[in-house]
């Protein structure tokens, strides 16, 4: 099979491995003032890339960031609803971001929900939300933008996974939310294979970063966490955008199938 995408980068210079003018990057899940979509768009736009972000029900957030993305880094900025767990929504966004920006250089699945509840006292409805949202949501735009990678012979593929697809945490009771971003991890490592010729595919698993999505946990459970990282706190999301930038840019060429776990460091026990 011909490997359209294994060319050595012509760079040399890491500044120059790192930079992402002339390309274009869309991130989902961009909407929230602190969340990671916004910090690695934020990666992105420093870099030089043009910015497409979405929005679920926080249009107004969207809106703002993408002011900011223009105001303070110059570059091209645009948002769009999707609703990752609808396939049209999915498809209409990546036919609009071609047919405006003409191709897609990276995309950056971060859309995700969390689970409220375990499997014994929480309906099927809530099982299958988590499910719908964070793993077939992520094959959702697979799907669509993988297309579009194949018919250029290029893109970046990054999964914003989670460190609780690698553990089932404790005291929580998200065993749906494990699951779905347990999936992520594998459909990262499976679908690096299957785009072998024409993309690369990766994804990053944080760990406790605060960022809103977790501001419903209470102090005695924040204390237990921050008990158990190595290094004593949450990670704020500007802690990984350098990681999103990598895998985006020619600085990762050789890099596929990999997961960068960010958590201070829970895991590694
Ligand atoms: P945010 O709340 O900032 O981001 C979540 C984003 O997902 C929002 O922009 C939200 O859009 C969007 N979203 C939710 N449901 C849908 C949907 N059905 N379709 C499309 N978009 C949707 O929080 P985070 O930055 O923390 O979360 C980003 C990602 O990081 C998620 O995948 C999360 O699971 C993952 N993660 C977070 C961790 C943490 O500790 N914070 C740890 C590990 C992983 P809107 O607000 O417009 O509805």
């Amino acid at each position: 099979m011909e490997v359209k995408n294994n060319a050595v980068p012509k760079a040399d210079r890491l500044m120059d491995l790192f930079s992402l003018k002339g390309k274009v990057v869309v991130i989902t899940g961009a909407s929230g003032p602190r969340g990671m979509g916004i910090e690695a768009a934020r990666g992105c736009a420093e870099m030089g890339a043009d910015i497409v972000i979405t929005y679920a029900s926080r249009r107004e957030g969207a809106e703002k960031n993408v002011e900011q993305l223009q105001k303070e880094y110059g570059v091209r900025a645009k948002c769009y609803k999707c609703d990752v767990s609808q396939v049209k929504d999915v498809e209409d966004l990546v036919a609009n971001v071609v047919k405006e920006f003409k191709k897609i250089d990276a995309f950056i699945a971060n859309a995700g929900a969390t689970a409220q509840g375990g499997v014994v006292d929480s309906s099927y409805d809530e099982w299958h939300r988590v499910i719908q949202t964070d793993l077939n949501g992520t094959a959702y735009c697979a799907k669509a933008v993988g297309a579009v990678f194949k018919e250029q012979g290029f893109g970046s593929f990054v999964i914003t996974a989670s460190m609780s697809g690698h553990i089932a945490n404790y005291p929580q009771e998200q065993t749906s939310y494990n699951v779905a971003k347990a999936g992520c991890i594998h459909m990262a490592r499976s679908l690096a294979n299957e785009w072998r010729s024409f993309a690369r595919v990766n994804s990053i698993s944080p760990g406790y970063i605060d960022t809103g999505l977790s501001d419903f946990v209470d102090e005695k459970t924040q204390k237990l966490w921050h008990d158990m990282i190595p290094l004593g706190r949450d990670g704020q999301a500007k802690e990984l955008k350098g990681a999103y930038v990598y895998l985006v840019s020619d600085a990762s060429s050789y890099t596929t199938g990999a997961d960068i776990v960010i958590d201070g460091g829970y895991t590694c026990r």
